[in-house]
């Protein structure tokens, strides 16, 4: 799956285009374009559509952040087809980085989610520091031989992300290895503001699971039935609406001047595409009936997989904060029309 991204050079293409690669991770000069490819690896496979997003979210940090040899080290990786992920899921231990004495920094506590657990070679790992605040780490995962535990991952949909637990107790690092400064990560429009990407890869998935719907009516002479015909229209209507709104964040976020405040339109976005998804699901399980839960159709593994998908990350959390801050903001109230 990985190996296919790499010979695509799906992966390069994310590295800055003055780095070698196509730019396509930070500010790209068109965004549909990454809206476009997430998609349609979505479609195809939403795990390698998952590993795809992490890593672009990777190289967004380090092109914003990286600096120095680290910076060209971190790029001369991903030209040459490195994959990368973030790895921020905390669980019981979360991860905390202090001072050696002897000018290095040790990290201890587990990552949970870390997922390409088995392919990722950088993971951008958070880290909290003695004064509180987050730190970025970028660690190549051949120095993590014994701590990644990708087979813990067992799960009903997703399988393929292999997104286990590491453990990162005792590993030291250069200072040279941090990417930016204290919560250089929640720096926004670059931290919730990048929820569209993962939200355009879930898009692939209702596009998978709309287009099985179609197939398997067609192929029962069903499609024109009213009542079936009625549920390919509200699958379309599902998956037009999760593009316009995928669309209309990837182009607000990813402009070259974005504000803060756009954030909200990728959290919007992404929330606005869950609720579509499970409309569509619904949809599909009504338009194919049993048949769709056979192991071997098409539909079965795409519908768990997206099942899962759609609890990445805190989506609770993520409506009430952007709710908050627009109900606090003028400009905010005003551009959602309840200023
Ligand atoms: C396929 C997949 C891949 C992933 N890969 C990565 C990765 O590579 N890197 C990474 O960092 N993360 C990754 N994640 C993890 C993700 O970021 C989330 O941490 C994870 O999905 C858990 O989120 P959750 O909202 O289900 O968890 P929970 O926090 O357990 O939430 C479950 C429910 O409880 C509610 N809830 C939570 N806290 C409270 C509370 N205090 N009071 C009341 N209700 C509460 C929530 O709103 C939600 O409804 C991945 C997740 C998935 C599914």
């Amino acid at each position: 799956m990985v190996a296919e991204l790499r010979r695509h050079g799906l992966l390069a293409a994310a590295a800055p285009a003055a780095d070698g690669g196509l730019g396509l991770a930070h500010e790209p000069e068109d965004p549909l374009r990454l809206v476009r490819m997430l998609t349609l690896i979505g479609r195809a496979n939403l795990s390698a559509g998952r590993l795809l997003e992490g890593h672009v979210n990777a190289l967004k940090l380090v092109a914003i952040h990286a600096e120095g040899e680290a910076r060209s080290r971190l790029l001369g990786v991903a030209r040459s087809g490195g994959l990368f992920g973030v790895w921020g899921a905390e669980g019981p231990h979360p991860v905390r980085l202090a001072p050696t004495g002897d000018g290095r920094l040790e990290l201890t506590g587990e990552k949970l989610f870390a997922s390409g657990a088995d392919t990722v070679d950088v993971a951008v790992v958070t880290a909290k520091s003695t004064d509180g605040t987050t730190l970025l780490v970028a660690l190549p995962t051949a120095t993590l031989a014994g701590r990644l535990f990708p087979g813990e991952w067992s799960v009903s949909g997703m399988k393929a992300t292999a997104s286990g637990r590491c453990n990162l107790d005792g590993v030291c690092i250069d200072p040279n290895d941090l990417l930016g400064g204290p919560d250089a990560y929640f720096r926004e429009p670059w931290f919730e503001g990048g929820v569209w990407r993962y939200a355009a890869v879930q898009l692939g998935g209702m596009y998978a699971i709309a287009g099985h719907a179609a197939d398997q009516l067609r192929a029962r002479r069903q499609a024109t039935a009213p009542l079936q015909a009625a549920r390919l229209r509200r699958m379309v209507t599902a998956c037009e609406t999760a593009r316009l709104w995928v669309a209309s964040a990837a182009l607000a976020t990813e402009a070259p001047a974005a504000q803060p405040a756009t954030a909200r339109v990728a959290v919007l976005a992404r929330l606005e595409v869950a609720e579509a998804a499970v409309r569509l699901l619904q949809l599909a399980d009504e338009a194919m009936g049993a048949a769709s839960f056979a192991l071997a159709h098409p539909a079965e593994r795409v519908r768990r997989d997206l099942q899962l998908y759609l609890r990445q990350a805190d989506p609770d959390g993520m409506g009430q904060r952007a709710m908050e801050r627009i109900l606090d903001d003028d400009e905010e109230r005003r551009r959602w029309g309840i200023g």
